[in-house]
């Protein structure tokens, strides 16, 4: 594909403000982008800065005119049909997203699926936002409230999930008669032009969908700054999120956030042996452990806990590694060096306070930013493994006694993001799910996103909901309206 890339119908390698494919203003394509399995160059892209996220915002403050006052229904029908193209462009959107973020092929065509399957949703939610009509206290009023878009939202995205990161905004903002300034992360850029290429195609008109790539703090400082910006939404890394919250002050926008998490993965001795051994490996090494809902602890309880450890190891241990595009691969490489010097620093943390590793523990034979699938056990909570997200294949497995310490130590971070529990016990499991500071528990699971259920965190993990019918007002103001004299 990399040699063909240019060819492809949806291939874009510039920005896109008012309908217009753009260079940066100052012409300098001095910004290339690299295949994480390869190192090869694949595409190079403008970089951009204040100045084009500034006519981006125009174009979509003038377009939220138009686009606000279509009915439901006409919106509905303009995101049907995207996420039609999105559907029928499923393969060539796969192995973009497998190109540059290096996921294997065919969790990047399930990312395709779930990505798109945000923008359907959210074309039929909107047709159900409903306003109210208030009983009056005085028999000459009528009190009515009327739900309206926000207005222009400033999205910026992250490089894990280069689609649906951008779909889950975008869809229920669209939806419901927003229009967009999409930033998406400098790591993945040409996932999100092929999906905006393909809204063009689906008639999507100029300026309601916008994308800069660039100078990030010069574009979100650009965003902070405009009035004309009512919301920023935004997926990242905890600190950028509280920059990103601070600088909303200025002009008191609407935020959501959807930061880094640190999720315990609580294995209880009651838990079946086999469904706890896949659960726990899907959620801990999706995306080589690349995702903020990855399994971060693997808590395990003491009677269960070497039964366990051997199992997992062994099924880890069959994760097959290699470049994405590889029938098989199971495992690709991670982001880029930085993502590998991360994990060897904190596996260095966890072996120098005495942690044990049981599979793996290096790079991988295959050089580049490859990782060995890796366990270690003897875990302690004020190791960094177990304090901070590893964003890596890396799972650290910790021993508790009691269902009380399980949860202590699961609740023991500032962050809240998914949680997971394995147990065959109801009444443990309501105990468990009520008691775990979380916003997202699965329950014998470990992959629990979808669409049609809220998505997001408590604590510094962050604000707000994505997909499913709460997700939706996100980007909706309340309106009330008071009809006196009557
Ligand atoms: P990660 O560690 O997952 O790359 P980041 O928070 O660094 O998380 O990046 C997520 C997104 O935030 C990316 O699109 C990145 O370009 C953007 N970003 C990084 N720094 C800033 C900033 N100062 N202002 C606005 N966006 C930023």
């Amino acid at each position: 594909f990399a040699s063909g890339l240019q060819n492809s119908t949806i291939f874009r390698s510039q920005g896109l403000i008012g309908g217009q494919w753009v260079a940066a203003h100052d012409g300098i394509w001095n910004f290339f982008r690299f295949n994480p399995s390869t190192g090869e160059i694949i595409a190079d892209v403008p970089f951009m800065g204040r100045r084009e996220t500034n006519d981006a915002i125009s174009s979509a403050y003038q377009a939220f005119n138009s686009w606000s006052k279509l009915t439901a229904a006409e919106r509905s029908k303009y995101l049907r049909k995207w996420y039609d193209l999105i559907m029928s462009h499923k393969e060539e959107l796969g192995q973009l997203i497998t190109l540059e973020q290096g996921k294997p092929l065919k969790e990047a065509l399930g990312e395709v699926s779930y990505g798109a399957s945000f923008i359907e949703f959210f074309a039929e939610e909107a047709k159900q936002v409903y306003g109210d009509i208030i009983p009056a206290t005085l028999a000459d009023r009528r009190l009515f409230v009327l739900k309206q878009p926000v207005g222009v939202v400033g999205a910026i995205t992250p490089w894990n999930f280069p689609l649906a990161m951008i779909t889950r905004k975008v869809g229920p903002a669209l939806a419901c008669g927003c229009t967009v300034v999409v930033k998406p992360s400098e790591l993945t850029p040409l996932t999100a032009l092929a999906a905006a290429e393909l809204a063009l195609q689906a008639g999507i008109p100029p300026g309601v969908l916008n994308v800069v790539m660039g100078n990030a703090s010069d574009i979100g400082d650009a965003l902070l700054a405009s009035p004309q910006v009512r919301k920023i939404t935004f997926t990242g890394s905890t600190a950028v999120g509280k920059k990103l919250m601070a600088g909303a002050a200025g002009t008191v926008k609407r935020i959501s956030l959807e930061l880094g998490g640190n999720a315990p993965c609580i294995v209880f001795d009651d838990a079946d042996l086999d469904v706890a051994v896949k659960g726990a490996i899907a959620a801990k090494f999706r995306n080589s452990g690349q995702t903020c809902v990855c399994a971060n602890r693997v808590i395990v309880q003491e009677g269960i806990y070497e039964k366990f450890a051997e199992a997992f190891s062994k099924a880890v241990q069959n994760l097959q590694v290699g470049d994405g595009f590889t029938e098989g691969v199971a495992q690709g490489p991670l982001i880029n060096e930085a993502a590998v010097q991360k994990v060897e620093s904190f596996l260095q943390d966890a072996l120098s306070k005495g942690a044990k590793v049981i599979l793996g523990g290096k790079r991988h034979s295959l050089g580049m930013t490859f990782y060995e699938p890796t366990v270690v056990t003897d875990v302690k909570s004020d190791m960094l493994l177990a304090r901070e997200e590893v964003f890596g294949p890396v799972a650290p497995l910790l021993r508790f006694k009691t269902e009380e310490e399980a949860i202590c130590i699961a609740n023991d971070t500032n962050a809240g993001l998914a949680a997971y529990i394995f147990t065959n016990n109801v009444q443990r499991t309501w105990r468990v799910s009520e008691a775990l500071e979380y916003g997202l528990v699965g329950v014998n699971e470990g992959i629990i996103s979808t669409e049609v259920a809220p998505f997001g965190g408590v604590k510094q993990s962050g604000l707000g909901r994505e997909g499913s019918k709460y997700g939706i007002d996100e980007y909706l103001e309340l309106k009330y309206v008071c009809l006196g004299d009557m």
